[in-house]
């Protein structure tokens, strides 16, 4: 039985894992077990969570929680107490910076971070380490999406209005996205739409379309131009929408001009007639959306792909317009107010740039610093892995909230340069994959044992309550990173704890930023006010649309960025004769360092497999469940055959929640895209074979 209080009985607060946030009413204590509940009149879940929110409870008390510090002694992690811990990586981060200066150490921050950790973590970065050399995972989520929305539209919200305007929609295009299975709540907004689907899987979403659009893998942005094309050759949807609040429809016109669906089918392998049956529903609809997901953006050509369809939705007149739009569906829990507040390499609280002279000299105002002392940008996430342990990189990592090991690009190497650092220090509550390769080990509080906030897909600011205390032994993510910061010789007063206290100061720093936060407090958000970003001032309404009557560039009008169409960053060989794509399944979340912990979701989805058409699979001797390994020019997948006739012919699918043989991220390319840093997660030239079968016993 357990000896810990109750905090409380019942809290209103959010699901733990992605961007949708429902929202739960959880109740209970650790001796009765915790109950999920969605939250009645929250109006994103309405009433629904899929099975990772149901079940997230288990995690609570999951057998392999860390309460401890473990420091590394040869080949074990042992246990030792708070002051020890922090007393080495004080030491030994120290001693590293005298030696090699500031930018010898790096910090890798989470999607999942609450907007407060998030802050904080930049903070300690710039003023405390002195380094520029930060980012965080959710480079490899969002940042292809949020370059071309800052191009286009002079702001960057994953959607611009509320989930629930998509109930109005008659047409919606989902280009890479399968809400369905990553967020299925959100399908319940979609009921009344003709969903055309872009994706080279028949997935669960393109089950429910009217039309799917199955291209090649990496092809998209032919499609997103070919789409234009056909729209154009009925003549623009709306021509004083253009001409009243956009820049640059010639040239993008111009540049799509011999993109017809003909030469698009040519490239893409979608037929000509739907491509134009596409471009006509939705010109033809009065309400529409056009929505992209990681699909089309985790490509070494993600921000041109992702612009491309915002340019198709300009065209369109839907950004902006009431019943219409273009948003991205976000990924991770807190992957928007993650990326807000300073975990970027290149950013600063309120998605201020670090290269900004204002910007800087405002947040170094707020920190009590002079701007000159806060370092320029850093590497982006995989550059700065990469970079690891090599003369010129980091020879330190502190990681708070993510798990590289299983979700970096080409993980084999990645696993190697986290071998050859001299410090790895990971902040985390279970065991993952990275916190195992660790030199310290710090065992950090969970969802429900913390106060926050978090910021939604729809830019919707959102408290995160604590229901229980934590665990004997376990600090919050505010409390390591305060106590690292003294013990590197900082004020405490600089470094507050205190969630609310935290807030109130990223509310400071991010005043007058892109992602305004001034006007949201505690209050606001206990007293049960929807504050949707920006919200410069506390007698602010919040900002639930945007582009209403104006877009965020200063003469208010959306820009039309030409792109041109480039090949995947490898093509197929007789080498590697097909493409891998990658992506999630229902019952697993991420890395899976949460979701692989909960006994029901494991039962659903124990491990990888390799999706793949019948005839193909035949082509390769191989059947159902027989072993496979998939073959990349950097790493090799084994996991057992799942054939499925609505795939491709030359695509092979992998999961990538899984470690050990299963890992799809041994597989994949990390040539990364010039505008946002991503990588090539989603193709990669392979072969497939059978696997050996391990001898009988
Ligand atoms: Fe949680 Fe997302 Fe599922 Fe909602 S859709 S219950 S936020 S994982």
């Amino acid at each position: 039985m357990s000896d810990l209080p109750i905090l409380a009985a019942e809290t209103d607060t959010h699901c733990p894992y992605c961007a949708l946030q429902c929202g739960t009413r959880l109740q209970g204590d650790r001796e009765i077990g915790v109950k999920v509940q969605p939250l009645a009149g929250f109006p994103v879940n309405a009433g629904r969570l899929c099975q990772k929110g149901w079940t997230a409870p288990e995690l609570l008390h999951t057998p392999d929680r860390l309460t401890s510090p473990l420091l590394r002694q040869g080949d074990q992690l042992v246990p030792v107490g708070w002051e020890q811990a922090l007393g080495v990586v004080a030491r030994r981060l120290r001693t590293l910076r005298a030696q090699h200066g500031p930018d010898v150490v790096g910090v890798f921050g989470g999607g999942g971070l609450t907007n407060e950790k998030a802050y904080l973590l930049g903070k300690f970065a710039r003023v405390a380490l002195g380094t520029s050399q930060i980012d965080y995972n959710g480079r490899w989520c969002m940042s292809s999406a949020a370059a071309a929305g800052n191009a286009a539209f002079g702001i960057d919200r994953g959607l611009p209005f509320p989930v629930t305007d998509l109930q109005e929609a008659q047409v919606v295009l989902l280009a890479g996205a399968n809400p369905a299975e990553t967020m299925p709540p959100l399908m319940q907004h979609l009921e009344r739409a003709d969903l055309i689907v872009l994706d080279p899987r028949r997935t669960p979403t393109a089950q429910r379309a009217a039309l799917h659009l199955q291209p090649v893998p990496g092809t998209d942005l032919a499609l997103a131009l070919g789409l234009l094309h056909a729209v154009l050759e009925d003549g623009p949807a709306d021509k004083s929408y253009i001409q009243q609040r956009t820049h640059g429809f010639p040239e993008v016109a111009a540049s799509v001009g011999e993109w017809w669906p003909e030469r698009t089918e040519q490239v893409t392998g979608v037929p000509a007639h739907d491509i134009r049956r596409a471009a006509r529903l939705l010109a033809q609809a009065e309400r529409a959306y056009v929505l992209t997901g990681r699909g089309v953006e985790q490509q070494s050509k993600g921000t041109d792909t992702a612009q491309a369809f915002i340019n198709l939705a300009l065209a369109l007149g839907l950004p902006g317009r009431p019943g219409s739009g273009y948003g991205c569906l976000t990924g991770q829990g807190n992957g928007q107010g993650g990326r807000e507040h300073g975990q970027k390499a290149d950013q600063l609280a309120g998605y201020r740039s670090i290269t900004d002279p204002e910007a800087r000299a405002h947040v170094a105002a707020v920190w009590g610093i002079r701007p000159q002392e806060l370092p320029g940008a850093g590497r982006s996430a995989f550059e700065m892995l990469d970079a690891l342990g090599t003369p010129e990189g980091p020879r330190a990592l502190l990681v708070f909230g993510s798990n590289p090991i299983v979700s970096a690009p080409h993980s084999a190497r990645i696993e190697e340069r986290l071998a050859a650092l001299d410090l790895l220090v990971v902040a985390d509550f279970v065991l993952s994959e990275t916190a195992q390769a660790a030199d310290v080990v710090l065992p950090v509080t969970q969802w429900a044992e913390e106060d926050g906030t978090l910021t939604n897909l729809e830019g919707r600011v959102l408290r995160r309550r604590a229901l229980l205390p934590p665990p004997p032994g376990v600090r919050s993510d505010l409390e390591v990173i305060r106590d690292l910061a003294i013990r590197l010789g900082q004020p405490p007063h600089r470094f507050p704890d205190s969630p609310e206290a935290v807030f109130d100061e990223l509310r400071a720093a991010s005043a007058g930023g892109r992602a305004d936060y001034a006007g949201v407090t505690y209050e606001r958000l206990e007293a049960g006010e929807a504050l949707h970003w920006p919200c410069p001032a506390e007698d602010h309404p919040g900002t639930p649309r945007l582009f209403t009557d104006r877009f965020a560039h200063a003469d208010g009008r959306a820009r039309f960025v030409p792109v041109t169409y480039r090949e995947a960053a490898e093509d197929l060989s007789n080498q590697y004769p097909l493409y891998a794509t990658t992506g999630r399944v229902l019952a697993q979340y991420q890395t899976g360092a949460q979701t692989r912990r909960i006994r029901e979701l494991n039962d659903a989805a124990p491990q990888a497999f390799v999706q793949v058409h019948p005839d193909t699979a035949a082509r390769h001797g191989l059947t159902d469940d027989t072993p496979a390994r998939v073959t990349s020019a950097r790493g090799s997948l084994t996991a057992p055959v799942r054939t499925d006739p609505a795939m491709r012919l030359d695509t092979v699918f992998v999961p990538f929640h899984y470690t050990g043989d299963g890992r799809a991220n041994a597989l994949t390319n990390p040539a990364i895209d010039p505008r946002s840093g991503m990588p090539e997660f989603k193709v990669a030239a392979v072969r497939l074979e059978p696997a050996e079968e391990e001898p009988a016993a």
